[in-house]
């Protein structure tokens, strides 16, 4: 029986329907969270309603139980948690870790990042503002290890003052998803290399409003043959959702996460694959690249 106290999850943005690279980012992070015996949740992070169509989240919900990546727990809709937000940024607030701020990009452009003019007053009390994360406060170095890329390290005058909230009042992916991972108890995150530049703004918030800071693994990204990420603006194919289609994906995705699974877990069903995959799931195997080419097969 597992000991292990692991909690894990998938955190789509629901823009559109999983394409392959989704796919192989939650695979990898339901494989390394079951392998350990932990629990996987999946939440959907639809804090943008103008970049999500009505019924993206249901779809890509329906897309992983097809492909057997069944959740615990309930599924957690940012949409709902807009409290949580507000409270995280009110502690931040009154420490004087974040400040209102009603610059443009435009008055900053000669800049390569916001050089913080509003941290203690507002240049413009009359225009709208939206809110920052003091960078200049923070720990530096900010380091940490990933569990693929090895030690990270960034500078915070090099991150900048990272937004919170957002002059239309929308919450920024940085603050929702150091909240939800804190409120979920999540220890081990799983996702794509994409995201590894994000890593250090969210380790300033860990730090800023007390939360624990989890592990770190993220994934080589799936890229096309002349290196484009596979990306819903660069018109991914969503993922097959047939019996047949389901295997050879599924599988692919095995491949693209270096665990040579052998030739004739191909036939298999999900259910067949994921106990195999699970079994035989190998950080070690996998290789600190960041890109992984794929072909194109279907
Ligand atoms: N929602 C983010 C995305 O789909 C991922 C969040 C995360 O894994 O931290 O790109």
């Amino acid at each position: 029986t597992p000991t292990t106290h692991y909690r894990g999850r998938f955190a789509p943005t629901p823009s559109g329907p999983l394409h392959l690279g989704s796919l192989v980012a939650a695979l990898g992070s339901y494989l390394d969270a079951r392998a350990a015996g932990g629990q996987w949740l999946v939440r959907v992070e639809d804090i943008d309603p103008p970049r999500c169509p009505t019924g993206a989240g249901d779809t890509i919900l329906r897309q992983l139980d097809a492909f057997g990546l069944h959740w615990d727990e309930k599924i957690r809709w940012q949409r709902h948690h807009h409290e949580a937000y507000q409270q995280a940024l009110d502690q931040l607030a009154a420490q004087g870790l974040a400040y209102p701020c009603s610059c443009s990009r435009k008055q900053w452009k000669a800049f390569s990042v916001y050089p913080g003019w509003c941290r203690n007053s507002v240049c413009d009390a009359t225009k709208p503002v939206a809110w920052r994360l003091r960078s200049d406060l923070a720990k530096r170095p900010i380091t940490w290890q990933d569990r693929l890329f090895g030690f990270q390290q960034f500078d915070p005058d090099v991150l900048g003052d990272v937004v919170l909230k957002r002059k239309d009042q929308l919450w920024a992916y940085q603050l929702a998803v150091v909240v939800d991972d804190a409120d979920q108890g999540i220890t081990d995150i799983v996702r794509g290399y994409d995201l590894l530049d994000n890593t250090p703004w969210q380790g300033q918030l860990q730090v800023a409003l007390g939360l624990p800071t989890p592990r770190y693994l993220h994934l080589p990204l799936v890229v096309t043959q002349d290196g484009q990420k596979l990306s819903k603006q660069n018109l991914a194919p969503a993922l097959a959702e047939d019996a047949d289609g389901i295997r050879r994906q599924l599988f692919q995705a095995l491949q693209l996460l270096d665990q040579a699974p052998p030739d004739i877990l191909a036939q298999e069903p999900p259910e067949v694959q994921l106990r195999w995959a699970v079994a035989h799931w190998s950080v070690e195997q996998l290789v600190a690249t960041v890109h992984r080419p794929y072909q194109p097969e279907f």
